[in-house]
């Protein structure tokens, strides 16, 4: 039995790479300075997977930035606009990433999406129509070569010509087919390249699989691996796939030329039936996907060996692998000095999940697994119940919902005018999505206070300075509806999971979510539910400050679910719904405080829409959207329900977004194209909204010129008394000099509309 990684974390054990890369972004260190750490990274991480006898070990997972962006780079796909800027390759690479605003010149970053059904996002490749597909880089080499200098050979890994082809944005009039002879050609060259240096395996990743496929889409698969696959001599090519099954094309796929077909059993619902039902050749090699890389828990060896074993019995090649990279899992639990045994006993992150694998192997390859101490502790672990983990009140409450407490009365069109008469805002009502930069003393704060190195008077006391300072900022600036600025959260779902019980939290499980920025999503451990308030007392001492409304900020049920690693012992249906009620008791405790707008983030609503479509409504929003409605139909008619989305592609769900019903919704716009806004019109979307005006994610500062012209190409699509003027989404990656400047503009130009108007 062999094992296999299709990727793993390339932040660094302590996300060293994250750190290096920001300095350089500052101009602290110099390039060279900062491969000398990445190239410590990747060296620490490849002795570390064939220290615990990983037989495929990847290379050419780590990336500066993004995979995908590293391989548009790499076949030459990079927009006129960055190739005029005279800076380096690194830097040019970086300016695609985040933007760049300099001496060399002022260019806005790529769009950025959301990788498949993760909270992983990749940077999405814009290709042109005089655009030369050609093999024109060499980071995979290289990293193979350095791996093999480390001792260790690799097996490079690339996104696939299919699924780039899929994520490609094009600018041009050219589209998809018109490229598929250069990319495949440019693929060649790659694959020659690496039979050159002697590489016995090359994994072409393929997620894109696993959607719904029409006719056309299997057609060109076929067509690019077919001609493909002619040139790869004595090289072993794996087709990787992960996030689901791939119903649509396994009789097709299994057909191919490939050497690998790597498969993953954890989230392909259908994956068993069809190896079971159409065969799997047995001149290639199943690398099975069954330590799960998205999940933190243990993997159940004796359910994992049964299906093992059905596939050698079935004369299957079997490898044994990770269901996908292990980049959506923290580095490791080694880390991790607070849970106590009787909590980290179930857990696994990715070093760990290494070990997984090689007992794994070992038990595979032998004839009586219930004669190792491996398989026995791991089947007494999965008999035992775990620690507080069950709440029956909780279930009681969850059982006892009724149909009414979906529903929030008066309706909308009633409120919406109840609502315009008490506030009495301007047109075009600015805001702002709630935190502002954290900045180092923010976090310093924070984090001597966590450390007990402060008393909570300080802690509180250096936060109430800082909303107090935020507060006037806002209102010199003259916003209508202002924010505290969050300083007392570290991330938006963390936050909550520290203080709602049933949640068990982690010091140093960091995932990367885009480039340097990671997040540290909490252990959804049992029962949820909430003992006491969360944010009231900040939000109250916010609107104390000021006459202008104070908005509470929450997040919301989906969001705080789909930012946690959830349980596996009970559906996640049932653990949003003990979430939303908990958030629901938290905003009727800020209305009753005083506090009139509430904004219910649900940042990640569509993160986790099931891939294909045919499972949207049953699978996910037909609990999802009722579970939004839940935490706020208590409210009064008075009371204004913001919500925020971290993106626009909701054009498909668009009624049930607008089901949420909630009186205001902000969303990311500035960095995709404004497709939304007709499709707002077109169905008639009764709830106000905020496209953001200017993009976050990077420190560039919009001029009020810009964002008039935004505002005016909304105005086109969007009735001028249902638009609010916002930045795309919260402050706090940034610094405090661009905000003050961009939020001068953004006030700036709402005024100069309103004059107009
Ligand atoms: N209220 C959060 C903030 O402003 C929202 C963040 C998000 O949508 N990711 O940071
Ligand atoms: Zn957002």
């Amino acid at each position: 039995m062999k094992t296999s990684v299709i990727g793993f974390p390339r932040v660094g054990t302590l996300r060293e790479l994250k750190f290096a890369t920001e300095k350089f972004f500052r101009g602290e260190i110099n390039e060279d300075e900062l491969k000398l750490t990445s190239g410590k990274i990747r060296k620490n991480q490849w002795l570390l997977q064939s220290s615990k006898g990983i037989d495929y070990i990847a290379s050419n997972d780590f990336s500066f930035y993004d995979n995908l962006l590293d391989t548009a780079v790499l076949f030459n796909i990079i927009p006129e606009r960055y190739v005029n800027l005279d800076v380096s390759p690194m830097w040019r690479y970086f300016a695609m990433a985040r933007g760049y605003q300099g001496e060399a010149g002022d260019v806005k970053a790529l769009a950025m999406k959301k990788w498949f059904n993760t909270n992983y996002h990749y940077i999405v490749p814009e290709i042109e129509d005089d655009t030369q597909i050609k093999l024109a880089g060499s980071k995979p080499f290289d990293e193979y070569e350095e791996a093999k200098a480390a001792g260790v050979k690799t097996k490079p890994v690339i996104a696939g010509p299919f699924t780039l082809l899929k994520l490609l944005k094009y600018t041009g009039s050219k589209k998809c087919d018109d490229y598929v002879d250069e990319l495949i050609n440019a693929y060649k060259s790659y694959v020659s390249e690496f039979e050159k240096l002697g590489a016995e395996w090359i994994q072409f990743d393929e997620p894109f699989l696993v959607h719904d496929l029409t006719n056309d889409d299997v057609a060109l698969f076929e067509k690019i691996y077919k001609e493909l696959l002619k040139c790869k001599g004595s090289i072993k090519v794996l087709l990787q796939t992960y996030f689901g099954d791939i119903r649509d094309c396994y009789e097709n796929v299994v057909k191919l030329d490939f050497d690998g077909i790597g498969l993953d059993f954890i989230e392909g619902r259908k994956t068993i039936e069809l190896v079971e039902k159409y065969g799997f050749p047995n001149d290639k090699v199943l690398f099975a996907g069954l330590v799960n890389g998205k999940n933190i828990w243990k993997n159940n060896y004796k359910k994992t060996l049964e299906t093992v074993y059905g596939l050698k019995n079935a004369g299957i090649n079997v490898v044994i692998g990770t269901s996908c990279s292990l980049l959506h899992v923290p580095y490791t639990l080694e880390n991790e000095s607070r849970l106590s045994e009787d909590y980290i006993k179930h857990l696994s992150f990715a070093v760990e999940k290494l070990t997984e694998l090689s007992q794994l192997k070992n038990l595979a390859d032998n004839k009586n697994p219930a004669s190792e101490k491996a398989y026995n502790d791991n089947i007494e672990l999965f008999s035992i119940k775990r620690v507080n983990s069950f709440n029956d009140k909780v279930k009681k409450r969850v059982a006892d919902i009724k149909e009414s407490d979906f529903v929030r009365l008066p309706a909308f069109n009633e409120r919406e005018k109840i609502q315009k008469a008490e506030f009495g805002f301007p047109m075009f009502p600015t805001t702002t999505i709630g935190s502002f930069p954290q900045t180092a003393d923010v976090k310093a704060n924070r984090s001597a206070y966590k450390k007990n190195e402060i008393p909570k008077e300080e802690y509180v006391d250096f936060n109430k300075k800082k909303i107090a300072e935020w507060v006037k900022i806002q209102e010199d600036l003259d916003i209508d509806v202002l924010v505290h600025g969050e300083f007392e959260r570290n991330d938006m779902v963390e936050y909550f999971g520290e203080q709602l019980d049933g949640y068990v939290f982690t010091e140093k499980a960091w995932v990367q979510s885009y480039g340097t920025r990671c997040v540290k999503p909490p252990v959804i451990w049992g029962d949820v539910s909430r003992n006491h308030p969360m944010t009231v007392d900040w939000s109250v001492y916010a609107q104390s400050l000021t006459d202008r409304p104070m908005k509470g900020m929450l997040t919301g049920p989906v969001t705080i679910l789909n930012w946690s690693f959830p349980r596996e012992d009970v559906s996640i249906k049932e653990s949003t719904y003990q979430i939303a009620l908990a958030i629901r008791d938290e905003v009727l405790d800020l209305e009753k405080a005083g506090i009139s707008v509430i904004q219910v983030d649900e940042a990640a609503l569509r993160e986790k829409l099931p891939l294909r479509k045919t499972d949207w409504y049953s699978q996910y929003l037909d609990w999802a959207i009722p579970s939004f409605r839940l935490v706020h139909s208590g409210v009064k008619a008075e009371t204004q329900i913001h919500t925020h989305m971290c993106y626009s592609e909701f054009t498909d769900i668009i009624t049930a977004i607008d089901d949420m019903d909630a009186d205001v919704i902000t969303f990311e716009a500035s960095r995709s194209d404004l497709q939304i806004l007709d499709s707002l019109k077109e169905n008639n979307f009764k709830t106000e909204v905020g496209p953001g005006v200017y993009d976050i994610h990077s420190p560039r500062v919009p001029s009020t010129d810009e964002i008039k012209s935004a505002l005016k190409k909304m105005l086109e699509k969007i009735d001028a008394d249902k638009l609010w003027v916002n930045p795309d989404c919260g402050l706090k990656t940034r610094g405090e000099k661009e905000t003050l400047a961009s939020l001068y503009n953004l006030v700036k130009a709402a005024k100069e509309l309103r004059e107009e108007y």
